[in-house]
């Protein structure tokens, strides 16, 4: 009797593992299911910074919509010279961005097949920053079509998403991402200097690339196979349910790795003394977020440092951190701001170009929470929104002067702010002094059951304003759409904030 009972005791044991193992990847795996699959194959000439490669996108049709075409992002393209409306990079971030002065990048499309058909594709937008590809049948809603692109890309020197350094090689924002349907139509909105103008669907990639075997590698997603013969080295990788797939490469790398639940995290850096410490902070930042919001559910994290010109830059499972923040206190601060991203960004995506208050100020907010539940850090939230206060009254005060009548409108789209600083300002500081005054009219413990109550309701899909407010009143049990509207539209009276 002993041993039955000790069987059907295991036996449970064994049912409520499995069990426990499908339910983490349950959600990831459903989401999955629903979105396109991207094959790319993909060589690099490190030599000339060139790369050639062949894309098939498996494109889901996931709107209500009858579809005959598909457009894509070309964002290299915003790198050419002669780019004029989307430009990557402003006059005045030249210097920073080209250490040797203006270097072109590009993509360019030789051949797209749908099925087995080569089509008249066509490259259009106002800037050649979409790629128009005709259906030869009409795309029902729910259904799939095969769509294979070549394209080869000139990298630009240049120490941005897209461009390679002294140090490190960066492919971000690469290859041509579908651009989300929407509202019946694709949302085509094309590069900015000011922020990050992205907008993608959640999907799975599959990425193969060949390269010298001197450089290292970090990809969002997973390693499944290494080869290297002789010089060159072909590594492939996959990622699932993710909405973008970035790559780093450097010769210089050094990785040091931690694990901390699911989650394997990794710092890629160089001339980095402080290196455990920053790996540290990412291993802090995981753990924090994951209690605060929710489990991330991927295998890998990589926090990368390199050649970059802001401070850093999120993509899925993988951020960058520039290599031209130094001060300590402050790279810590930008590898929690960029690992807030996964959740704010990456798990619960938006529209950047219309709304990027939403990832941009809840990733500063759960940033200043981060400071509470770490006090090993030396400051407190309280320190990071008061100083957020009197920098973002200050700037009021700054524009009122330049300016007879001065828009603090968050609602804009990014090419309707006037400069980067405004852009800062009404996004991602008045993006954290919203969050923070829904905070003080609930209460913080109610504020982060509303965080996760946001993230479990919407995780692996886009949201609009709409839903944020609708998921924040659920929780709150208030009324919020007409208060969070006057922070949104301008109205709100900043006077008051003064205190
Ligand atoms: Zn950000």
């Amino acid at each position: 009797m002993l041993k039955k009972k000790f069987l059907s005791l295991f036996s449970l044991v064994v049912v409520l593992f499995v069990f426990a193992g499908c339910g983490e990847t349950n959600a990831l795996e459903s989401a999955s299911k629903q979105g396109s699959d991207y094959k790319i194959t993909a060589t690099l000439d490190y030599t000339n910074k060139t790369l050639s490669a062949s894309q098939n996108v498996c494109y889901l049709n996931n709107s209500p919509n009858e579809l005959n075409e598909v457009k894509f992002h070309l964002y290299p393209n915003a790198f050419r010279e002669d780019a004029s409306v989307y430009r990557a990079v402003s006059t005045t971030q030249s210097s920073r961005a080209y250490p040797n002065g203006f270097s072109e990048g590009n993509i360019a499309i030789s051949k797209v097949k749908v099925g087995q058909n080569e089509v008249d594709f066509a490259i259009t937008g106002e800037d050649e920053n979409i790629l128009s590809v005709p259906l030869n049948d009409v795309l029902r809603s729910g259904h799939s079509t095969e769509i294979s692109i070549d394209f080869s890309l000139t990298i630009p020197n240049c120490h941005h998403r897209f461009g390679y350094g002294e140090d490190t090689l960066n492919l971000g924002n690469w290859y041509p991402i579908a651009c989300v349907f929407e509202s019946g139509q694709f949302v085509t909105d094309g590069y900015s200097p000011n922020g990050d103008p992205f907008y993608s669907d959640i999907s799975n990639y599959d990425v193969t690339l060949t390269y010298p075997a001197i450089l290292k590698i970090a990809s969002t997603g997973e390693i499944v196979e290494n080869n290297t013969s002789s010089s060159q080295t072909t590594t492939k990788m996959t990622a699932k349910a993710v909405r973008d797939f970035a790559i780093v490469l450097s010769e210089k790398f050094e990785v040091i790795s931690a694990t901390t639940g699911n989650t394997t995290v990794n710092y890629f850096y160089y001339d980095d003394e402080n290196a455990t410490q920053h790996l540290q902070t990412s291993i802090d930042a995981v753990n924090t977020f994951n209690e605060m919001i929710g489990e991330y559910p991927y295998k890998q994290l990589n926090v990368v440092k390199t050649n970059f010109l802001q401070g850093g830059m999120e993509y899925p499972n993988l951020v960058y951190i520039s290599d031209d923040v130094d001060v300590n206190e402050e790279y810590n601060n930008v590898i929690i701001h960029e690992i807030a991203h996964q959740w704010w960004y990456g798990l619960v995506g938006n529209n950047e170009c219309e709304y990027a208050w939403i990832d941009e100020g809840l990733a500063e907010y759960s940033t200043a929470l981060f400071y509470d539940k770490n006090p090993e850090y030396n400051k407190t939230s309280d320190q990071v929104l008061s100083s957020a206060l009197s920098s973002y009254l200050l700037f009021c005060d700054v524009y009122r002067e330049v300016y007879d009548s001065f828009d603090t409108s968050m609602n804009r789209n990014i090419h309707k702010f006037n400069t980067e600083t405004e852009y800062v300002y009404l996004t991602y500081v008045k993006g954290v002094l919203m969050f923070d005054s829904i905070s003080e009219m609930i209460g913080q413990n109610k504020m982060e059951k509303v965080l996760q109550n946001f993230y479990e309701n919407n995780v692996f899909t886009n949201v609009m304003p709409s839903d944020l407010i609708k998921s924040f009143e659920s929780v709150a049990h208030k009324k919020l759409a007409s208060y969070i509207m006057s922070w949104l539209d301008g109205s709100v009276v900043f006077e008051e904030l003064r205190g």
